[in-house]
């Protein structure tokens, strides 16, 4: 043994200090700064550090302690027998190893019989019971003093308020794990995320987070649910065996974990460790791998515990489904229907089992709220089949000079406009028709038979057209030739001729068809009748503006955004000039004339603030019906505005400009078909 260099003396000061600040965040703020994985492995470093070196083993250092100290905000409550954690075991041999520790101790050479159950990956709790009534529930704390958690506890379903059965002492102490299963977890952070709110990281802290709420009514609205997996003296009791209080705790009312057996040695812990590895997925909750304990009371006493960990039982790690890598780029995706989303190309890492060198961030909105830059270290997330995530940034990592990402402006695949409508979170491209990701999604949709009904080009044959590179877009389906189509597979020469034909007969059509074919975002029959009948011909759809959209029935700002930025995209234009070159045609349209005879034909409407016996956009449709012109902003034209509560800037606008201000009566009247 030498004495330790002053920068080893340092490295340790340093590992403490780091260790105690991550201890901070995942205890008491339930907010882990880094994956278990980083954080075992820099304690590993410590105790290799203190092992080499003990003088530099100081009584509060991590690798001695348990959590940590209890939060200021709870009372605090002592345990009369300490809350341990578990020593750790990561690899068979150390499975092996701990069996060998466990004979060579108890100086006996018979197979030792193991209690094998899952680590159940939430927060320790104690229960205690006094005339089979819960009166107190703490959390482990540093082990000896937890915090207070008895009203937070009672919420929770599955722990009983009051113990059923018979023959239990007057008071019992039992402890277990609380937890969120897997599917109230993915709920609450989808609802989270939509109230933009803060979303927890994995179900572990989530569980630890919702117990340590200060309001127990915060407790009650999260989804947990809890395990029992011990009895504190049970050998006074007179059981005989871990396995044995299990069930005797299932007999007072507990809700016990059903996949924890008797094993013999370590081989049965083993394949114990195999099978449950293999379910580990289809388990309703989440395990980080399972726990062996000697299953003889009398065999647990005779062998104690060091400071930190019981020696009869040792937790035998899955490979961790957190770890930690760099981003190196992020890039834009763009889906088959046009959904524009941003992945994270990371530095290669093995987690959950697998290497992953990229990450999904889902949308614009998730990448903000993390904030994800090229050069952060990130915490990645793969559990079970579930895809890759960046669950977020290690932000005291971050190197200098970064910069926020931002959507881009023009689609990476066809360089058509990027859009995004208010309140959606996906960002689109607008190149329907053009764009190579949307291809044979928009090919699909174009033949279907509330489209262009094209009879025989089913989603093979389009992947075949597309794949051989015959067709890019709808226009080339026109242009295929029987000579073509009869060499692709499985296509006989018959089907070829009935397919030219087909496209042929669709090409006669009707505008609502074609503009409903087109694919557009948003657009379907109705809208595309709507559009048709309103505008007359496909030149006055495309080139009208948002404003004039919107002016139609049932046509919102997202429709018209919609509609509007896909004419506008010169790709688009063409493929529709092709098309049409191509034989597309349909017969002229009467545009709806009898507006004129309406009651509130000729009128410009424009709607603000809040109404009270109705809906803006059921105003709208019911002063549409009666043939008045609703549009989104006042001008000289401006009829009325008719005003509800707290109006924005429209108000003044209208008075500015001398138009008449309508009230709910003023609507009231319109409605009944009088202009005031
Ligand atoms: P632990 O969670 O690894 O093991 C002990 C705990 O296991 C017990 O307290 C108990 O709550 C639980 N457990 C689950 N099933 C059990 C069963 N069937 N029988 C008995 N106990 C069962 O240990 P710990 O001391 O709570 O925490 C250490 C872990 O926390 C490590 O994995 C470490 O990586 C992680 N940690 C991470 C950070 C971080 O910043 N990421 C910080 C501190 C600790």
């Amino acid at each position: 043994m030498t004495a330790p260099s002053p920068t080893v003396s340092a490295r340790a000061a340093e590992l403490r200090e780091l260790l105690e600040r991550y201890n901070y965040h995942y205890y008491i703020l339930d907010e882990p700064l880094v994956p278990d994985a980083e954080y075992d492995r820099l304690l590993r470093e410590l105790v290799e550090l203190e092992t080499r070196h003990p003088e530099l083993l100081v009584p509060d250092s991590p690798t001695q302690r348990v959590g940590a100290a209890p939060a200021q905000a709870f009372t605090s409550v002592a345990h009369a027998t300490p809350m341990l954690s578990l020593d750790n075991a990561f690899g068979d041999d150390e499975v092996t190893e701990f069996d060998r520790r466990i004979r060579t101790r108890l100086d006996t050479e018979r197979t030792i019989t193991y209690a094998a159950e899952p680590k159940l990956d939430g927060t320790a709790i104690s229960l205690v019971y006094e005339q089979g009534l819960l009166v107190r529930a703490a959390t482990r704390g540093d082990g000896t003093v937890g915090e207070d958690v008895t009203h937070n506890a009672r919420t929770i379903r599955t722990i009983p308020l009051r113990m059923q059965g018979n023959g239990w002492p007057e008071r019992l102490e039992v402890r277990g794990e609380v937890f969120m299963p897997k599917a109230g977890f993915e709920a609450m952070n989808v609802r989270a995320r939509e109230a933009g709110e803060k979303t927890f990281v994995n179900p572990r802290n989530a569980a630890a987070g919702s117990l340590r709420q200060l309001d127990p009514a915060a407790t009650a609205a999260r989804p947990l649910d809890i395990f029992i997996y011990s009895m504190v003296d049970a050998l006074g009791l007179g059981l005989t065996s871990q396995f044995e209080s299990l069930q005797r705790l299932r007999e007072w009312g507990f809700r016990v974990c059903p996949e924890g057996r008797q094993v013999a040695g370590p081989e049965g812990c083993l394949e114990f460790y195999q099978q449950m590895g293999e379910g580990r997925d289809d388990l309703p909750y989440d395990i980080d791998g399972v726990v062996y304990k000697v299953d003889e009371l009398m065999l647990q006493r005779e062998l104690g515990s060091v400071s930190r960990a019981p020696r009869w039982a040792i937790a035998h790690k899955f490979p961790a489904q957190e770890q930690l890598t760099t981003v190196e780029a992020v890039e834009w995706q763009v889906g088959r229907t046009g959904a524009v989303t941003p992945v994270a190309r990371l530095d290669p890492v093995f987690v959950g089992g697998v290497t992953v060198s990229n990450a999904t961030l889902h949308n614009i909105d998730e990448l903000h709220r993390k904030d994800v830059r090229v050069g952060d270290t990130v915490i990645i997330r793969r559990a079970g089949d579930v895809i890759p995530e960046v669950v977020k940034v290690v932000k005291d990592r971050r190197p200098a000079r970064t910069r926020r990402i931002k959507l881009p402006r023009k689609c990476p695949v066809c360089r058509s406009d990027v859009i995004r409508v208010e309140d959606e979170a996906v960002a689109r491209c607008s190149g329907g028709l053009y764009c190579a990701a949307q291809r044979k999604e928009a090919l699909r949709h174009f033949a279907s038979r509330r489209a262009m009904d094209i009879e025989g080009l089913g989603t093979k044959l389009i992947d075949q057209l597309v794949d051989q590179e015959l067709v890019d877009t709808p226009a080339d389906l026109y242009r295929l030739t029987q000579g073509q189509l009869a060499e692709l597979e499985r296509m006989a020469e018959k089907s070829a001729a009935n397919l030219i034909a087909a496209i042929e007969k669709s090409g006669e059509t009707t505008l609502p068809r074609f503009l409903f074919a087109l694919g557009i975002r948003e657009v379907g029959e109705a809208t595309a009748a709507t559009l048709a009948s309103h505008m007359g011909t496909l030149e006055a759809i495309a080139s009208a503006s948002i404003e004039q959209l919107q002016e139609l029935p049932d046509v919102g700002p997202i429709v018209a955004a919609h509609v509007h930025a896909f004419f506008q995209q010169p790709h688009n234009q063409e493929v529709i000039a092709q098309l049409r070159d191509g034989g597309v045609q349909w017969p002229a349209i009467e545009v709806a004339q009898e507006a004129a005879e309406k009651p509130l034909a000729g009128l410009t409407i424009v709607i603000t603030g809040t109404l009270d016996s109705m809906t803006r956009d059921e105003a709208k449709q019911r002063l549409q019906a009666l043939g008045a012109k609703v549009t989104g902003s006042v001008s000289k034209k401006t009829s009325f505005l008719v005003c509800g509560a707290d109006p924005g800037s429209k108000r003044q606008k209208a008075e500015a400009a001398e138009v008449k201000i309508l009230d709910e009566k003023g609507l009231d009247q319109l409605l009944q078909g009088d202009i005031p």
